[in-house]
């Protein structure tokens, strides 16, 4: 059996536990103040006391005995601690503690133990212990040095951990989130912690995989999609049939999450949902996600507003019609000194583009057709405005794809084409 292995590493809780120890040289008092650090009831029994020793005893702080050790001093003990230079001595303690079943611990002497002292790192909410089994103490201190050494670092992520378990949906509302562009790295904390602890999720088509698997394997899985766009995704649903389910799981007693691609305020109809879930008596919440305008920009490096090039940014429905099929975007109205960020059909680039030469966007406009953005398979293209429609059907552009119009989305930048170098999406979130 190896030694590593024999001991089982546990924390002993010692406030107001008795506690024996043999010897008070420097070794001695180290454990000492360490116990009484923890609160426990020591006594000491050494033929002479380090000043700090005699300091505590004064003070009352320990029972403290002059002279030989005898195996009645042991009667309450819960823990011995032997630590005197006499290795005789320390190993008669050893024996006598083991004959009445009572822990021990001998200072140097690993193999007289029946509990090793590991090195030991505390911080503010954190204790971390190593243990070599009692072979190697350079090797543990060198350990316990690394810790020391990046204690900050752990702290933060003790934050970032009680973070995430303060985050837990709750049963019997509905929390309509945001789930970014696709890329489960660009989650909010706060919708990765409800997405972990739903009972039930409703979402887009839109949303990938990749992040429907950070759910609990056990929550059900509700998938939506307009106008017959599920091949593969499961039931298809309309608005009203969404808004009953989502009530319907709510008043189940369900903790639910309504997982929207990009931002559920954008092109999302995250406000209707609410509107609907208010009306019902239902408890909600909004969780805003980064909307996939924002997310292609950035992925573009086009800056949605910019001093002397933009300074307004206008999000686009081109998709949208009004109730005789035209667009329901009155294009003269879209300011030709900003960016125009379209969210669209694919198949309605064409005409987006003759309704912006109409309203009398220059032809040498710049665009760029972000496609896929913040996935693995994006894609950008750019050119000018009279060009768009060419563009767009030669390369063809595939949904969901955004439409970026301005001079900000000409290239600005070098830009930095090397592949995201990270762990794999599930170990870095
Ligand atoms: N609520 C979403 C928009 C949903 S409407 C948001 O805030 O982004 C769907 C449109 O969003 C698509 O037609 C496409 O124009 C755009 N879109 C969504 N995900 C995208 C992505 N990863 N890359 C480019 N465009 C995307």
């Amino acid at each position: 059996m190896s030694p590593t292995r024999r001991f089982l590493p546990v924390f002993h809780d010692v406030l107001g536990a008795s506690v024996l120890v043999v010897g008070a040289g420097a070794v001695g008092t180290r454990k000492i103040e360490a116990l009484l650090a923890g609160g426990a009831r020591v006594t000491v029994v050494a033929k002479e006391f380090s000043p700090a020793v005699e300091e505590r005893s004064a003070r009352g702080d320990l029972a403290a005995f002059r002279g030989a050790f005898h195996p009645d001093q042991m009667e309450d003990a819960e823990l011995v601690f032997a630590a005197t230079p006499d290795r005789a001595l320390n190993r008669r303690v050893s024996v006598e503690a083991r004959r009445r079943r009572i822990p021990v611990n001998v200072a140097d002497s690993p193999e007289e133990c029946t509990f090793l002292l590991p090195a030991v790192v505390r911080g503010e909410d954190f204790t971390a212990a190593i243990s070599t089994g009692g072979r190697f103490p350079g090797a543990a201190k060198a350990m316990r040095e690394f810790l020391e050494a990046h204690r900050s670092e752990i702290s933060v992520r003790l934050e970032r951990g009680r973070r995430r378990k303060r985050i837990a949906a709750r049963r019997g509302k509905v929390y309509i989130v945001g789930a970014g562009p696709g890329d489960p790295d660009l989650l909010t904390v706060r919708a990765l912690g409800l997405l972990r602890s739903a009972d039930a999720v409703v979402h887009d088509y839109l949303v990938p995989a990749e992040i429907l698997s950070l759910a609990p394997a056990k929550a059900a899985r509700i998938c939506f999609a307009r106008r017959g766009k599920t091949a593969g995704h499961g039931a298809v649903m309309k608005q009203d049939a969404i808004h009953k389910a989502m009530v319907r799981l709510a008043r189940e007693g369900k903790s639910v999450v309504r997982l929207k691609s990009g931002d559920p305020l954008v092109f999302g109809r995250g406000g209707e949902e609410a509107e609907h879930l208010s009306r019902e008596g239902i408890p909600f919440e909004i969780v805003p996600g980064i909307t996939a305008a924002m997310g292609s920009a950035a992925a573009a490096a086009i800056p949605l507003t910019q001093r002397g090039r933009a300074s307004s940014v206008t999000f686009v429905a081109g998709h949208e019609t009004d109730e005789k099929g035209g667009s329901a975007v009155d294009w003269s109205l879209l300011p030709k000194d900003g960016t125009l960020a379209i969210s669209m059909g694919v198949r309605r680039m064409a005409v987006s583009a003759e309704k912006l030469a109409g309203a009398g966007f220059s032809p040498d406009t710049p665009f760029a057709i972000v496609e896929n953005g913040n996935r693995p398979e994006q894609r950008i293209l750019r050119g000018v405005l009279s060009d768009l429609p060419r563009t767009a059907s030669a390369s063809g552009v595939r949904s969901p794809a955004i439409l970026f119009v301005g001079r900000t989305a000409a290239v600005m930048f070098c830009e930095n084409t090397e592949e995201r170098s990270d762990e794999p999406a599930a170990q870095s979130v």
